[in-house]
């Protein structure tokens, strides 16, 4: 039986998939399980678009019931909730330019663009794809190899990354320029390519919004300070309801615990 107001958000890359993969089979038997039991959550920091390139197949025919899911893309300033027609259909939506005004978003995409440029002259061992810079409506997004990387790119650019520090390097100058200018803004790594860079407060604790009065429990794999889960981690963790997981396979076992614990 499905408890009331009880429910499981997990962030997506590295969790229940992959970076960037499809969801394998044993997380969705999992989720499976889980959705007997409580709600269920997808709370990332991509858009609605990756949800479904890596997701979908979990709610194929005998898999997890749609209707068991919220989906919360851009850090759950999205939310997806299933229609009648078992579905998903945006619910509601948050807007970062409004939030922080075109004068401050255009500094950041300058930011960004010049940042990129840099990177581009220094640094001929990175490939680029393309799309680098993208607006999702409550955060954008700063993917120095492109958000178009296949997965031999990506690897190249995060054995740079780890070398070189690249992105906590450009982090802390874009905090600085931050500071500087008093853009009301946080910057974050997101997944292990991107920087995320969102209003304050429009971390993934963002989603809680959505659950006043809910007990709400949470896995990621990126909880250690700076990385996009951390927040929501901290937030939950005095309660002892959140996990930092490493694998999907560990995110199995984190769910299969819960379920033992509610019985
Ligand atoms: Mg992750």
């Amino acid at each position: 039986m499905i408890q009331d107001k009880k429910i499981f958000l997990f962030d997506m890359d590295g969790t229940l998939t992959p970076p960037r993969e499809q969801v394998e089979s044993g997380i969705v038997k999992a989720l499976k399980r889980l959705a007997e039991h409580v709600k269920i959550g997808i709370v990332t920091g991509s858009d609605m678009d990756y949800v479904e390139q890596q997701m979908m197949r979990a709610f194929d025919i005998g898999g997890v019931p749609v209707s068991a899911v919220d989906i919360l893309p851009c850090n759950g300033t999205k939310k997806y909730i299933t229609t009648k027609a078992n579905r998903f259909a945006l619910e509601s939506e948050a807007n970062m330019i409004e939030e922080i005004g075109e004068e401050h978003y255009r500094s950041l995409i300058q930011f960004c663009c010049n940042a990129q440029s840099t990177i581009i002259v220094e640094h001929p061992e990175i490939p680029f794809s393309g799309t680098f810079v993208q607006y999702r409506g409550s955060l954008l997004n700063w993917c120095p190899v492109g958000r178009a990387a296949d997965l031999g790119q990506r690897e190249a650019f995060i054995r740079s990354d780890e070398k070189e520090d690249l992105r906590h390097r450009y982090a802390a100058s874009m905090r600085s320029l931050i500071k500087e200018r008093a853009i009301p803004v946080t910057v974050a790594l997101g997944g292990s390519t991107s920087l995320d860079i969102y209003p304050n407060g429009w971390d993934k604790t963002y989603a809680l919004r959505h659950y006043p009065g809910w007990e709400v429990y949470f896995a990621g794999d990126r909880c250690e300070k700076g990385g996009n889960d951390w927040h929501l981690y901290e937030a939950l963790k005095d309660l002892g309801r959140s996990f930092h997981i490493k694998t999907t396979e560990e995110t199995i076992d984190v769910i299969d615990n819960f379920i033992s614990s509610l019985s």
